[in-house]
């Protein structure tokens, strides 16, 4: 009997210990210690936590302390290139874009998510703009740290992840760096600025950074947001791709244009991305053709094609039958209108290069709406088989001269 009452007891002890342990365990949520996670957590679930979650949190928490802003602010845009193409080592970095998010409540749908494009091997970084300071604070994170973590976090991941927690901003981030980019103040002290830029401030993302988030204070359309996404920053030549796209939307309009458009860019420059990226007209999709036109050839353009820029035809399958544009934008009227110079595009040693276009972006937002303003037509054309498109693509065939528009050689 006796014994029978002890294996009871003991029994009950054990059971006790294990309801013990496993409420011990099931506290051990990391949101327990740290309380400020329970957003990423509740958003990615505490099984899928990374290291990566916590950068983008703690990126963010800098920035919320030291821009400064609180969670869900409008008038602040998260910038990233975690979760585009930019890696750790082998580890895609879009899960600190969720940190980002769920962290500063900063969105796509909002407006006020910026993921910016840059290659694999690019460094990690994050960057946030207030509109009404426009004070900028850029953090880049340190990748050999990083990749240490993340090979950890595959085997060990409660305690890297607790780890990682109780580094220091400093040990996480390489940057961090606030600067004011106002765009009037850095129009107007450009010297200044010129310091910064080539003390790469923001990590080389400088004129990235200030170019998009100028004028997205300005009211940017979000397709332009995308736009600027894809080609990293804003330039005037961007700017007029945007412009030709409103144009050919007027002009030559298609429900389907990566379908219907054949566009060669002769030659290409910034506004092809703006094309590639509003008509889903992808060199891969074989609806861009990209053409260089040699200095010579240059020579020869008369003058109401000095300004070339695509050659666009929209062909109707059913009807059997296209129709062709050949557009142009008016540089002369943009450098004169904007008070710039075309002759400082290239200006790479002074302030000069970045202060024009920057001085052009703003210049431009007013003609977003009336492309007409700056877009013309050199000559419209039809065909009447794929074989006269096919000709005007091919290798080896200067597209301007077959149309009749410049002399051959
Ligand atoms: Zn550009």
């Amino acid at each position: 009997m006796k014994r029978k009452r002890i294996a009871i007891i003991l029994g009950l002890v054990m059971l006790l210990g294990t309801v013990f342990a496993m409420v011990a365990l099931a506290q051990k949520s990391i949101v327990d210690n740290h309380p400020e996670l329970k957003p990423v957590v509740d958003f990615v679930g505490e099984k899928n936590l990374s290291v990566l979650h916590l950068l983008g949190f703690k990126a963010s928490t800098v920035a919320m302390k030291r821009l400064p802003f609180s969670k869900g602010d409008p008038n602040v845009l998260a910038f990233t290139d975690s979760g585009y193409i930019a890696k750790i080592g082998d580890y895609t970095t879009e899960r600190a874009l969720d940190g980002v998010m769920m962290s500063t409540g900063a969105s796509r749908g909002k407006g006020n998510l910026v993921n910016v494009h840059k290659p694999y091997n690019a460094s990690l970084w994050f960057a946030f703009f207030h509109k009404r300071t426009k004070d900028c604070i850029y953090l880049e994170a340190k990748s050999d740290l990083l990749k240490i973590y993340l090979d950890r976090e595959k085997t060990e991941r409660d305690v890297v992840l607790r780890d990682f927690m109780k580094l220091k901003d400093r040990e996480i981030f390489a940057k961090i760096a606030k600067e004011n980019i106002d765009a009037n103040k850095l129009l107007s002290s450009p010297e200044s600025w010129q310091k910064k830029m080539v003390a790469r401030v923001f990590g080389g993302n400088e004129f990235s950074l200030f170019t998009i988030a100028n004028l997205w204070a300005m009211g940017l359309p979000n397709d332009f947001l995308k736009v600027a996404e894809l080609h990293d920053h804003i330039c005037p030549g961007l700017t007029s791709g945007y412009l030709i796209a409103e144009y050919l939307k007027k002009n030559l309009p298609s429900f389907a244009p990566r379908y219907e458009y054949t566009i060669i860019a002769i030659p290409p420059w910034c506004k092809d991305d703006a094309l590639i990226q509003i008509f889903e007209t992808n060199v891969g999709h074989k609806r861009l053709f990209v053409k260089w036109l040699t200095k010579e050839q240059r020579k020869r353009l008369p003058k109401k094609a000095k300004n070339v820029a695509n050659i666009v035809i929209r062909w109707e399958k059913g009807a059997k039958k296209g129709d062709g544009i050949v557009v142009a934008f008016d540089w002369d009227k943009a450098f004169k209108g904007s008070g710039t110079k075309g002759t400082d595009l290239r200006a790479f040693d002074t302030y000069r290069w970045w202060w024009m276009r920057l001085k052009m972006d703003l210049w431009m937002m007013d003609y977003l709406n009336k492309p007409e303003e700056l877009v013309t037509t050199i000559k419209k054309f039809s065909v009447s088989s794929p074989a006269e498109i096919e000709k005007l693509k091919a290798a080896g065939v200067n597209p301007l001269v077959e149309l009749g528009i410049m002399p051959g050689p």
